[in-house]
C-alpha cells in the first residue's frame, strides 16, 4: 500500500510557511515503512532539531481505480480518519532550497501517524469535517475540510491520474495552519468533532 500526501491544501498553512498557492495539489508519497505502529511512542529522529506536526484529514481508499472522475469519487472510500504528516522542516528547508525531493523530510520510520477510522456515515458531510489536534491538551491546530483548496473528491480524481489507486491505500489531504515543533514528553491527541482519533507521546 501507499500514503499519498498532498501539500499546501489550506491557504492559512501556505501563508504560514510563505509558500507560493499552487495551480495544482502538491503531491508525495511516504512509504508504508513511515507507519507509527499502534501504540507506539514517536521518536524525534537524529537528523532534524525542528521535527513539526501536521494533523490532516485522511481516505481510505476501498476499490481499486484509475482515472477516477470526481462524481464517482466518492464510491472509492467509505472511511475517514485522523492522522500526523510529521515533517523534518530542518531538512525539508534544505532540500527544498535546492530544489531536491523531500521524501528524507517526510518518510522517514514513524512520520505517518495513522488514527482511528470512522465510517463515512457518521459524517454528515465530508466537506464539513470539523477536526483538531491537542498538544498538551491545548489546541494548537482546528481545521474544517470545507476549507481545503482542492477537496477529496476532486483529490480522488486529480491523483488517480498519476497513481493507481489500490484498496488500502491512504490519502493525506493537506495540514490547516497551526503546524509547530514537537519535542520530548509531548502529548498529541487528535480529534474529528469531538472524538478522539489518535493519542501519541513524543520520545
Ligand atoms: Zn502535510
Amino acid at each position: 500500500m501507499k500514503l499519498i500526501c498532498i501539500g499546501r491544501n489550506y491557504t492559512e498553512h501556505i501563508k504560514e510557511l510563505e509558500n507560493e498557492k499552487p495551480t495544482d495539489p502538491v503531491v508525495f508519497l511516504k512509504p508504508d515503512t513511515a507507519i507509527l505502529l499502534k501504540k507506539q511512542p514517536f521518536f524525534i529522529p537524529d537528523f532534524s532539531n525542528d521535527v513539526h506536526h501536521e494533523v490532516e484529514i485522511l481516505v481510505k481508499i476501498n476499490k481499486v481505480g484509475k482515472y477516477i472522475a470526481k462524481k464517482f469519487a466518492h464510491k472509492y472510500y467509505d472511511e475517514i480518519g485522523l492522522g500526523i504528516d510529521f515533517t523534518a522542516r530542518d531538512l525539508q528547508k534544505q532540500l527544498k532550497d535546492k530544489g531536491l525531493p523531500w521524501e528524507k523530510a517526510k518518510g522517514f520510520d514513524g512520520a505517518a501517524v495513522i488514527g482511528e477510522w470512522m465510517s463515512v456515515k457518521e459524517i454528515e458531510d465530508v466537506n464539513a469535517i470539523k477536526f483538531s489536534l491537542k498538544k498538551n491538551e491545548n489546541i494548537v491546530q482546528l481545521g474544517n475540510t470545507s476549507h481545503m483548496l482542492w477537496k477529496i473528491d476532486e483529490l480522488i480524481e486529480y491523483v488517480s491520474k498519476y497513481f493507481t489507486l489500490k484498496i488500502g491505500d491512504i490519502i493525506f489531504t493537506g495540514t490547516p495552519a497551526g503546524v509547530g515543533k514537537v519535542i520530548a514528553n509531548d502529548k498529541l491527541k487528535g480529534f474529528i468533532e469531538d472524538k478522539e482519533m489518535f493519542s501519541i507521546t513524543v520520545k
